[in-house]
């Protein structure tokens, strides 16, 4: 197999303003907290500028020179967000706020017309509440019923357990592409390719996955996928609902109002085609042709080399943590994750050690991740999370260890 180019970090670490910013201390931002959102590089800053400063105006509304140019905008991005998941049409890319209003779409859209009592949702204890409490929701009102995949004690799912909770009844497997916390890839085929034998469809969680690795809806076939433009290096308030076509005309739209009809009648109206059908009310028009610079940004850089470099971030980061005095690991091997590690160290809450991480320039989150039912699996309320992006350095992790090192001695820990 072919080696994926290295990357030069540094001349990477050039494209994001925000990096070489000296924080208020003096000390350098050591920014470990990606998988919550992720910094711009300066072509995504300058898209939006361009945007408003040159050229704004409303979306597939005016036929005067700028609407037609905000729509080229956006259609560009649609295209490439369609390339970027391996997509058959742009149609089948729906803009959102992001991952969560995009699952909100499904469960609502899909869910409540063909979900039946009886019928079953097949979930698991690592899903962020996004791609959980949406299915709790839906399934309580069509009468249907939330399943649990178990997890391994190692934070995977537990594969053997598959063929007794996935059953010809499963209408859907909801399974994130990455956990954000326990950092776990699924083997997304294998729970595919089981799903499609029991008729079921498979709706991916990719707000992890996206942004960190290669990832294509048509191997596995994925009938949707869900993902936000602020993991990818892109904006905030866009995101991405990807469907299979007869998946989404089939639906009936969640939001209704302006843009995504057909007709109006004083009594009804009918659904204007796709993606429009899901897209009511005005889109965020700056951020969504943005988001096609952020696109562009990080294939020009390769997933397969984003994902070999944060892949050798997180075993450095293993193997330096796991050697810290009390410090727990929650989740799997590095072989089986991304560039994700949460952990708490004995004596020491989570939230304090966060807040001496800031001190040393370290920017960690703590809490639960939105995650709680994950958490309660671990019985523990809090962990500590640093999650790396592609501008991370191996001096980052060693920011990180020093700064661990640092938060001992200030609580007096032995
Ligand atoms: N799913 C996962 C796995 C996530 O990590 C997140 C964000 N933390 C979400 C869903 C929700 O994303 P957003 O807030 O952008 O809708």
């Amino acid at each position: 197999m072919l080696e994926p180019a290295s990357l030069d970090i540094e001349r990477i670490r050039d494209d994001f303003p925000i990096l070489h910013k000296p924080l208020a201390n003096g000390s350098r931002l050591v920014f470990l907290d990606n998988a919550s959102s992720t910094q711009k590089p300066q072509c995504v800053i300058d898209k939006e500028i361009e945007v408003y400063s040159e050229y704004y105006a409303n979306a597939y509304r005016g036929v005067y020179r700028f609407g037609a140019l905000v729509d080229d905008g956006i259609e560009g991005t649609r295209k490439a967000a369609a390339n970027l998941i391996g997509a058959a049409e742009p149609e089948e890319i729906v803009f959102t706020s992001g991952t969560t209003m995009s699952i909100n779409i499904v469960a609502n859209g899909w869910g409540r017309k063909f979900l039946k009592p009886g019928d079953e949702v097949l979930v698991n204890e690592m899903e962020h509440h996004a791609n959980l409490v949406p299915w709790q929701r839906i399934t309580e009102e069509t009468s249907a019923t939330l399943r649990y995949l178990p997890l391994t004690s190692d934070g995977r799912l537990d594969l053997d357990q598959l063929d007794d909770v996935l059953t010809d009844r499963t209408k859907l497997v909801a399974v994130t592409g990455m956990s954000n916390v326990l950092g776990t890839i699924p083997p997304i085929a294998e729970i595919a390719a089981k799903a499609k034998q029991h008729g079921a469809l498979v709706l991916v969680d990719g707000a992890q996955s996206v942004p960190h690795m290669p990832v294509d809806v048509t191997n596995p076939t994925i009938d949707f996928l869900a993902f936000s433009g602020h993991k990818l290096y892109g904006p905030t308030g866009i995101g991405v609902l990807y469907g299979r076509r007869e998946l989404l005309e089939a639906m009936d739209p969640f939001l209704a109002g302006g843009h995504m009809i057909a007709e109006v009648h004083r009594d009804h109206s009918t659904w204007a085609e796709l993606p429009a059908k899901f897209e009511a009310g005005t889109l965020p028009i700056a951020q969504a042709i943005a988001l096609g610079t952020a696109i562009d940004y990080v294939t020009g850089l390769g997933f397969d080399a984003i994902h070999t470099h944060e892949s050798h971030l997180l075993k450095v980061a293993h193997e330096k943590l796991s050697a810290v005095k009390g410090l727990t690991i929650y989740g799997p091997e590095p072989a089986h994750k991304g560039s994700i590690v949460s952990f708490a160290i004995d004596g020491m809450h989570p939230q304090d050690l966060a807040m001496l991480l800031d001190r040393k320039g370290a920017a960690v989150r703590h809490g639960h991740h939105c995650t709680m039912p994950l958490h309660t699996l671990l019985g523990v309320s809090a962990t500590c999370r640093a999650s790396f992006g592609v501008y991370n350095t191996e001096a980052d992790v060693d920011v990180l260890l020093e700064g661990i090192e640092f938060a001992r001695g200030k609580l007096r820990l032995a």
